[in-house]
Protein backbone atom coordinates (compact mmCIF):
# COMPACT_ATOMS: atom_id res chain seq x y z
CA UNK A 1 0.00 0.00 0.00
CA UNK A 2 3.04 2.21 0.68
CA UNK A 3 3.97 2.24 -2.57
CA UNK A 4 0.64 4.06 -3.68
CA UNK A 5 -0.65 5.34 -0.62
CA UNK A 6 0.28 8.18 1.79
CA UNK A 7 1.24 7.09 5.12
CA UNK A 8 -2.16 7.94 6.71
CA UNK A 9 -4.07 5.87 4.32
CA UNK A 10 -1.43 2.99 5.21
CA UNK A 11 -2.64 3.54 8.87
CA UNK A 12 -6.12 2.88 8.32
CA UNK A 13 -5.19 -0.46 6.36
CA UNK A 14 -3.24 -1.22 8.81
CA UNK A 15 -6.16 -0.70 11.74
CA UNK A 16 -8.53 -2.74 9.92
CA UNK A 17 -6.35 -5.65 8.95
CA UNK A 18 -5.37 -5.93 12.44
CA UNK A 19 -8.75 -5.30 13.92
CA UNK A 20 -9.60 -8.75 11.89
CA UNK A 21 -6.75 -10.34 13.64
CA UNK A 22 -3.79 -9.64 11.03
CA UNK A 23 -0.54 -9.67 12.20
CA UNK A 24 1.61 -7.59 10.03
CA UNK A 25 5.08 -8.10 10.39
CA UNK A 26 7.59 -5.18 8.69
CA UNK A 27 10.91 -4.46 7.92
CA UNK A 28 11.53 -8.34 8.21
CA UNK A 29 12.46 -10.54 4.93
CA UNK A 30 11.98 -14.06 4.77
CA UNK A 31 15.30 -16.38 4.59
CA UNK A 32 13.71 -19.60 3.34
CA UNK A 33 10.44 -21.95 4.23
CA UNK A 34 10.73 -24.92 5.55
CA UNK A 35 8.44 -28.71 5.54
CA UNK A 36 7.71 -32.32 4.77
CA UNK A 37 6.79 -32.02 0.95
CA UNK A 38 4.65 -28.68 1.67
CA UNK A 39 5.34 -25.62 3.37
CA UNK A 40 4.87 -25.68 7.33
CA UNK A 41 7.43 -22.65 8.34
CA UNK A 42 8.92 -19.91 7.36
CA UNK A 43 11.87 -18.54 8.14
CA UNK A 44 11.99 -14.79 8.62
CA UNK A 45 16.03 -13.02 8.83
CA UNK A 46 15.89 -12.73 12.40
CA UNK A 47 15.31 -16.02 13.14
CA UNK A 48 11.55 -16.32 14.21
CA UNK A 49 9.87 -19.28 12.65
CA UNK A 50 6.56 -19.18 11.47
CA UNK A 51 3.75 -22.36 11.82
CA UNK A 52 1.80 -21.80 8.62
CA UNK A 53 -0.56 -24.08 6.54
CA UNK A 54 0.47 -21.90 3.41
CA UNK A 55 2.43 -19.37 1.78
CA UNK A 56 1.60 -16.50 -0.71
CA UNK A 57 4.33 -14.60 -2.37
CA UNK A 58 3.80 -10.91 -3.47
CA UNK A 59 7.33 -10.23 -4.76
CA UNK A 60 5.85 -7.48 -7.82
CA UNK A 61 6.08 -8.15 -11.42
CA UNK A 62 8.23 -8.09 -14.63
CA UNK A 63 7.21 -7.36 -18.37
CA UNK A 64 7.67 -10.31 -20.61
CA UNK A 65 9.65 -9.16 -23.04
CA UNK A 66 11.29 -12.39 -24.32
CA UNK A 67 9.38 -12.69 -27.80
CA UNK A 68 10.40 -9.04 -28.38
CA UNK A 69 14.07 -9.49 -27.43
CA UNK A 70 14.03 -12.49 -30.25
CA UNK A 71 13.05 -9.58 -32.71
CA UNK A 72 15.39 -7.58 -31.71
CA UNK A 73 12.93 -4.63 -30.64
CA UNK A 74 14.22 -1.93 -28.01
CA UNK A 75 14.09 -3.59 -24.65
CA UNK A 76 14.51 -2.54 -20.94
CA UNK A 77 14.37 -6.04 -18.91
CA UNK A 78 12.83 -3.66 -16.25
CA UNK A 79 10.88 -1.21 -17.70
CA UNK A 80 9.35 -3.16 -20.65
CA UNK A 81 9.34 -2.78 -24.68
CA UNK A 82 10.26 0.77 -25.58
CA UNK A 83 7.21 3.06 -26.74
CA UNK A 84 6.90 6.28 -28.37
CA UNK A 85 3.63 8.71 -27.27
CA UNK A 86 1.81 6.54 -30.28
CA UNK A 87 2.18 3.14 -28.49
CA UNK A 88 4.82 2.32 -31.84
CA UNK A 89 7.60 -0.19 -30.63
CA UNK A 90 10.77 0.68 -32.10
CA UNK A 91 9.88 -1.12 -35.60
CA UNK A 92 7.58 0.69 -37.68
CA UNK A 93 4.98 -1.57 -37.48
CA UNK A 94 4.89 -3.25 -34.52
CA UNK A 95 3.09 -1.71 -31.32
CA UNK A 96 3.09 -2.64 -28.09
CA UNK A 97 0.53 -2.07 -25.50
CA UNK A 98 0.00 -3.41 -21.77
CA UNK A 99 2.05 -4.84 -19.05
CA UNK A 100 5.23 -5.79 -21.48
CA UNK A 101 5.50 -2.07 -22.59
CA UNK A 102 7.23 1.17 -20.95
CA UNK A 103 4.88 3.48 -19.31
CA UNK A 104 5.84 7.21 -18.32
CA UNK A 105 4.27 9.46 -16.18
CA UNK A 106 1.39 12.39 -17.14
CA UNK A 107 3.36 14.91 -14.40
CA UNK A 108 6.91 14.25 -15.24
CA UNK A 109 7.25 12.04 -18.01
CA UNK A 110 9.81 9.76 -16.64
CA UNK A 111 9.13 6.14 -16.76
CA UNK A 112 6.98 4.97 -13.81
CA UNK A 113 6.08 1.03 -12.74
CA UNK A 114 2.40 1.43 -12.81
CA UNK A 115 1.16 -1.75 -14.23
CA UNK A 116 -2.63 -2.40 -14.00
CA UNK A 117 -5.23 -3.28 -16.82
CA UNK A 118 -7.12 -0.18 -16.91
CA UNK A 119 -3.75 1.57 -18.26
CA UNK A 120 -3.54 -1.96 -20.34
CA UNK A 121 -6.69 -1.13 -22.21
CA UNK A 122 -6.04 2.46 -22.14
CA UNK A 123 -3.02 1.89 -24.07
CA UNK A 124 -4.41 -0.29 -26.64
CA UNK A 125 -7.11 1.94 -27.49
CA UNK A 126 -4.50 4.35 -28.38
CA UNK A 127 -2.08 1.74 -30.15
CA UNK A 128 -5.18 0.76 -32.12
CA UNK A 129 -6.11 4.28 -32.91
CA UNK A 130 -2.74 4.90 -34.25
CA UNK A 131 -2.55 1.75 -36.41
CA UNK A 132 -2.91 3.86 -39.82
CA UNK A 133 -1.65 7.37 -39.29
CA UNK A 134 -0.46 9.29 -35.86
CA UNK A 135 -3.46 10.30 -34.10
CA UNK A 136 -4.17 10.24 -30.29
CA UNK A 137 -0.58 10.62 -28.34
CA UNK A 138 -0.30 8.77 -24.89
CA UNK A 139 0.15 11.61 -22.09
CA UNK A 140 1.49 9.17 -19.94
CA UNK A 141 0.70 7.28 -17.15
CA UNK A 142 -1.93 9.28 -13.90
CA UNK A 143 -2.16 6.23 -12.28
CA UNK A 144 -5.17 6.05 -10.99
CA UNK A 145 -6.10 2.51 -8.42
CA UNK A 146 -8.82 1.24 -6.13
CA UNK A 147 -8.61 -1.80 -3.75
CA UNK A 148 -10.81 -3.09 -0.91
CA UNK A 149 -10.31 -3.69 2.35
CA UNK A 150 -12.55 -5.04 5.30
CA UNK A 151 -15.25 -3.48 2.92
CA UNK A 152 -13.33 -0.34 3.09
CA UNK A 153 -12.20 1.36 -0.79
CA UNK A 154 -8.95 2.73 -0.88
CA UNK A 155 -8.86 4.41 -3.77
CA UNK A 156 -5.81 6.90 -5.00
CA UNK A 157 -5.38 9.05 -8.33
CA UNK A 158 -2.00 11.10 -9.46
CA UNK A 159 0.19 12.18 -6.61
CA UNK A 160 0.18 11.89 -3.19
CA UNK A 161 2.21 14.34 -1.06
CA UNK A 162 4.86 11.58 -0.76
CA UNK A 163 5.02 11.38 -4.35
CA UNK A 164 5.18 15.08 -5.31
CA UNK A 165 7.66 15.88 -2.37
CA UNK A 166 10.40 13.02 -4.46
CA UNK A 167 9.62 14.50 -7.48
CA UNK A 168 9.96 18.30 -6.27
CA UNK A 169 6.22 19.75 -7.27
CA UNK A 170 5.25 21.85 -3.89
CA UNK A 171 1.63 21.05 -3.49
CA UNK A 172 -1.21 22.51 -1.02
CA UNK A 173 -3.99 20.32 0.49
CA UNK A 174 -7.77 20.14 1.21
CA UNK A 175 -9.60 17.37 2.47
CA UNK A 176 -13.65 16.94 3.55
CA UNK A 177 -15.12 14.20 5.55
CA UNK A 178 -19.14 13.57 4.72
CA UNK A 179 -21.02 10.25 3.90
CA UNK A 180 -22.26 9.24 0.84
CA UNK A 181 -26.19 9.41 0.95
CA UNK A 182 -28.00 12.52 2.49
CA UNK A 183 -29.17 12.41 5.31
CA UNK A 184 -26.29 9.72 6.50
CA UNK A 185 -28.85 8.02 8.30
CA UNK A 186 -30.02 6.42 5.19
CA UNK A 187 -29.12 2.30 4.81
CA UNK A 188 -26.37 1.64 2.87
CA UNK A 189 -24.51 5.25 3.72
CA UNK A 190 -20.90 5.04 4.15
CA UNK A 191 -18.37 7.46 5.78
CA UNK A 192 -15.70 9.07 2.94
CA UNK A 193 -12.88 11.15 3.74
CA UNK A 194 -11.39 12.22 0.48
CA UNK A 195 -7.89 14.51 0.30
CA UNK A 196 -7.20 16.60 -2.70
CA UNK A 197 -3.67 17.65 -3.35
CA UNK A 198 -3.03 20.84 -5.50
CA UNK A 199 -0.13 22.59 -7.21
CA UNK A 200 1.10 25.28 -5.10
CA UNK A 201 1.50 27.85 -8.20
CA UNK A 202 -1.71 26.83 -10.83
CA UNK A 203 -3.86 25.48 -8.06
CA UNK A 204 -4.33 22.68 -10.54
CA UNK A 205 -5.45 19.36 -9.37
CA UNK A 206 -2.41 16.79 -9.42
CA UNK A 207 -3.50 14.10 -6.72
CA UNK A 208 -6.35 12.67 -4.79
CA UNK A 209 -6.85 9.77 -2.22
CA UNK A 210 -9.86 8.55 -0.54
CA UNK A 211 -11.10 5.71 1.66
CA UNK A 212 -15.25 4.92 1.67
CA UNK A 213 -17.92 2.98 0.81
CA UNK A 214 -18.43 1.75 -3.05
CA UNK A 215 -18.81 5.05 -4.10
CA UNK A 216 -15.30 5.79 -3.60
CA UNK A 217 -14.64 3.70 -6.50
CA UNK A 218 -16.06 5.37 -8.91
CA UNK A 219 -15.38 8.86 -7.31
CA UNK A 220 -11.47 8.46 -7.85
CA UNK A 221 -12.24 8.06 -11.50
CA UNK A 222 -13.34 11.63 -11.48
CA UNK A 223 -10.82 12.56 -9.61
CA UNK A 224 -8.53 10.78 -12.10
CA UNK A 225 -10.76 12.84 -15.03
CA UNK A 226 -10.01 16.32 -13.30
CA UNK A 227 -6.01 15.49 -13.08
CA UNK A 228 -6.08 14.89 -17.00
CA UNK A 229 -8.44 17.30 -17.68
CA UNK A 230 -5.72 20.18 -15.29
CA UNK A 231 -9.01 21.20 -13.41
CA UNK A 232 -7.87 24.04 -10.94
CA UNK A 233 -9.41 23.87 -7.54
CA UNK A 234 -11.78 26.86 -8.96
CA UNK A 235 -13.20 25.03 -11.85
CA UNK A 236 -13.67 22.03 -9.85
CA UNK A 237 -15.67 24.27 -7.55
CA UNK A 238 -18.31 25.22 -10.52
CA UNK A 239 -19.07 21.84 -12.04
CA UNK A 240 -22.31 20.15 -12.11
CA UNK A 241 -22.81 16.87 -10.70
CA UNK A 242 -26.28 15.18 -10.11
CA UNK A 243 -27.43 14.12 -6.61
CA UNK A 244 -29.92 12.08 -4.78
CA UNK A 245 -30.33 10.86 -1.03
CA UNK A 246 -30.52 7.56 -2.05
CA UNK A 247 -27.36 7.64 -4.30
CA UNK A 248 -24.44 10.84 -3.65
CA UNK A 249 -23.65 12.65 -1.00
CA UNK A 250 -25.86 16.02 -0.43
CA UNK A 251 -25.64 19.18 -2.64
CA UNK A 252 -23.74 20.97 -0.11
CA UNK A 253 -21.37 18.31 1.38
CA UNK A 254 -20.10 16.50 -2.20
CA UNK A 255 -16.18 15.83 -1.10
CA UNK A 256 -14.56 16.96 -4.25
CA UNK A 257 -16.24 20.48 -4.58
CA UNK A 258 -16.40 21.28 -0.88
CA UNK A 259 -12.39 20.03 -0.41
CA UNK A 260 -11.38 22.26 -3.56
CA UNK A 261 -13.94 25.34 -2.12
CA UNK A 262 -12.26 24.85 1.10
CA UNK A 263 -8.78 25.44 -0.69
CA UNK A 264 -10.30 28.42 -2.91
CA UNK A 265 -11.58 29.97 0.55
C1 LIG B 1 -3.57 -10.75 -8.70
C2 LIG B 1 -3.68 -9.57 -9.60
C3 LIG B 1 -4.71 -8.66 -9.40
C4 LIG B 1 -4.83 -7.56 -10.24
N1 LIG B 1 -5.85 -6.66 -10.02
C5 LIG B 1 -6.00 -5.61 -10.84
C6 LIG B 1 -7.07 -4.70 -10.65
O1 LIG B 1 -7.89 -4.83 -9.76
N2 LIG B 1 -7.16 -3.64 -11.50
C7 LIG B 1 -6.27 -3.44 -12.51
O2 LIG B 1 -6.41 -2.44 -13.26
N3 LIG B 1 -5.24 -4.30 -12.72
C8 LIG B 1 -5.08 -5.38 -11.91
N4 LIG B 1 -4.05 -6.25 -12.11
C9 LIG B 1 -3.11 -6.00 -13.20
C10 LIG B 1 -3.69 -6.50 -14.52
O3 LIG B 1 -4.06 -7.85 -14.39
C11 LIG B 1 -2.64 -6.34 -15.62
O4 LIG B 1 -2.16 -5.02 -15.65
C12 LIG B 1 -3.28 -6.66 -16.97
O5 LIG B 1 -3.72 -8.00 -17.02
C13 LIG B 1 -2.28 -6.41 -18.11
O6 LIG B 1 -2.88 -6.79 -19.31
P1 LIG B 1 -1.98 -7.25 -20.53
O7 LIG B 1 -2.94 -7.62 -21.62
O8 LIG B 1 -0.95 -6.22 -20.79
O9 LIG B 1 -1.18 -8.52 -20.01
P2 LIG B 1 -1.73 -9.94 -19.58
O10 LIG B 1 -3.10 -9.85 -19.03
O11 LIG B 1 -0.64 -10.53 -18.73
O12 LIG B 1 -1.84 -10.72 -20.97
C14 LIG B 1 -0.68 -11.05 -21.70
C15 LIG B 1 -0.97 -12.36 -22.39
O13 LIG B 1 0.07 -12.63 -23.33
C16 LIG B 1 0.42 -13.99 -23.25
N5 LIG B 1 1.77 -14.14 -23.78
C17 LIG B 1 2.96 -13.79 -23.21
N6 LIG B 1 3.99 -14.10 -24.04
C18 LIG B 1 3.44 -14.62 -25.16
C19 LIG B 1 3.98 -15.14 -26.39
N7 LIG B 1 5.28 -15.17 -26.62
N8 LIG B 1 3.10 -15.60 -27.31
C20 LIG B 1 1.75 -15.58 -27.09
N9 LIG B 1 1.21 -15.12 -25.94
C21 LIG B 1 2.03 -14.65 -25.00
C22 LIG B 1 0.28 -14.31 -21.78
O14 LIG B 1 0.13 -15.69 -21.57
C23 LIG B 1 -0.98 -13.53 -21.42
O15 LIG B 1 -2.14 -14.27 -21.64
C24 LIG B 1 -3.91 -7.37 -11.29
C25 LIG B 1 -2.89 -8.28 -11.49
C26 LIG B 1 -2.76 -9.37 -10.65
C27 LIG B 1 -1.66 -10.34 -10.90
Amino acid sequence: MSVAFDEEFCEKVEEILKSSGVTILTSKSVERFEGDGKVERVILDDGEKLEVDCAVVCVGVRPEVELAKERELKVDEKLGIWVDEYQRTSHPDVFAAGDCCQKFSFFTKAPVNVRLASVATREARIASANLFEEKVKNEGVVSTFSTCVGGRTFAVSGLTKTLAEREGIEVVESDFKTVDRHPGSLSGASEVYLKLFFEKESKRLVGGEIVGGVSAGEMINLVSLMIEKKLTAKEIVRLQFATHPLLTPSPIAYPLVNAAEKLVR
